[in-house]
């Protein structure tokens, strides 16, 4: 006869884990199934292996989804500040890197162990290096235990079933689109996947910018009307950086990315340079801003010669302008291969905000990176695997 839990969730990353913690405090069966041999690999890998756990700047305009009020409820009721004091109960020291980022001191695998350990004080069972199969509802069992599935030799039943399988970035780390299967299989929508947080590739005319490869400046990357300041990189492939890594996630093939490599500086800068220091080539003016590599070759784009006090006003205020706002094309991304996570997913719109649960399907829950809600970088998706695990884990 089929071993029966009250909830089995599919995936040992943050959000599962945080549920089958969270759901078996409450007093429930819990078993947390992962085809991985070890839990919480994306855990590990997160943050250069420091893993950025949160954000103290958390807030719904920070996150990307169709419908941009979903993840209000989840994240107003299990916030950054509670992740922390999590974390400091398990005596793990932190620190803030940057724009509200936090990261362990030592290692992410501190928070791997904290969650594992958070899972075997409520009793959670973990089985490993398994897959499932044979995932079905049996509508005439509702209300008993209607979910039912393979695993190895066993047969299981539960009363509710949570997806937590993550995204398909980074294939190579076992992930999978395997949430989207099965929300397909049960009728519910999703919104096109695609990647996010992902470095560009540039083609072309703009091929040139690829020997600029391990240049990084402070700009403003902007897409529509989004922008963010921070640092970009150029690659031998294109752009990255933590500024395209957060624009990339807003982008559509065919859109331009405009650049500013003059950030917070006004108009007239190049035109207060000429009188401040007439003899200088632009490359030198742009060279106490950036590295001289891409000042040079930025010189060398603008094609104005020559010692500064010899070029009109008017062509100096016209390489502002293109200063301020250099186009790229980017004619893709580096794909799933190279995304930090994924951009839609389960559609919200077929999902209670408050429990995560399908709206048409009793007992089944999407939570974290599978549902259509994607934070920017620093410790924002993680943010969301917590808190959408704790909505579910309360309630499943
Ligand atoms: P995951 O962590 O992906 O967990 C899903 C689990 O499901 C995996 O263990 C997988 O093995 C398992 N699984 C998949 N398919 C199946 C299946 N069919 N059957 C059984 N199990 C399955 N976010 C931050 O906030 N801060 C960071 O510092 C950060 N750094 C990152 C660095 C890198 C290199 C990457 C790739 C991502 C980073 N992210 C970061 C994003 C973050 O890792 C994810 O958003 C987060 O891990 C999502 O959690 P999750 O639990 O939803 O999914």
């Amino acid at each position: 006869s089929p071993k029966t839990y009250d909830v089995i969730i599919l995936g040992a990353g943050g959000a599962g884990l945080m549920c089958a913690a969270v759901a078996g405090r409450r007093g429930r069966r819990v078993l947390v199934i992962d085809h991985a041999d070890q839990p919480g690999r994306k855990i590990l890998i997160s943050g250069g292996g420091r893993c950025n756990f949160t954000n103290i700047n958390t807030a719904p305009d920070r996150f990307l989804s169709a419908n941009r009020h979903f993840m209000k409820s989840a994240l107003s009721r299990y916030t950054a500040q509670d992740f922390i004091d999590l974390v400091n109960r398990y005596g793990i020291a932190w620190h803030e890197k940057t724009l509200g980022q936090l990261f362990c001191d030592q290692s992410a695998r501190q928070i791997v162990d904290m969650l594992m350990a958070e899972c075997a004080d409520a009793g959670v069972e973990v089985a490993l290096g398994k897959a499932v199969s044979e995932l079905a509802r049996d509508d005439s069992a509702s209300g008993e235990a209607p979910y039912s599935m393979r695993l190895g030799l066993d047969r299981l039943r539960a009363r509710s079933l949570v997806v937590a399988t993550g995204g398909p970035s980074i294939p190579k780390m076992g992930a999978t689109g395997f949430a989207y299967e099965v929300a397909r299989k049960f009728g519910l929508k999703v919104v096109e996947p695609r990647p996010a947080l992902v470095p560009f590739t540039l083609g072309g005319t703009q091929i040139l910018f690829r020997e600029l490869s391990g240049v990084s400046a402070d700009v403003i990357a902007s897409c529509g009307k989004t922008s963010f300041r921070e640092a970009a990189l150029f690659t031998h492939r294109g752009l990255s950086g933590p500024a395209i890594l957060q624009i990339s996630s807003y982008w559509q093939h065919g859109q331009d990315i405009a650049i500013d490599f003059l950030p917070g500086l006004p108009p007239e800068w190049l035109v207060e340079q000429k009188r401040d220091r007439p003899k200088i080539h632009m490359a030198t003016a742009l060279g106490s801003l950036m590295p001289d590599r891409l000042a040079t070759t930025l010189a060398d784009k603008i094609g104005l010669g020559g010692e500064l006090a010899n070029l009109p006003d008017r062509k100096l205020a016209g390489a502002s302008t293109r200063l301020h706002r250099w186009a790229f094309s980017p004619n893709g991304t580096e794909g799933f291969a190279k995304a930090e996570v994924t951009a839609g997913g389960v559609s919200t719109a077929d999902l209670s905000s408050k429990t995560m649960e399908a709206k048409k399907i009793p007992g089944l829950y999407f939570i974290g990176e599978g549902v259509d809600v994607t934070g920017w970088l620093g410790g924002y998706n993680f943010q969301w695997a917590w808190a959408s695990g704790v909505a579910a884990g309360a309630v499943a």
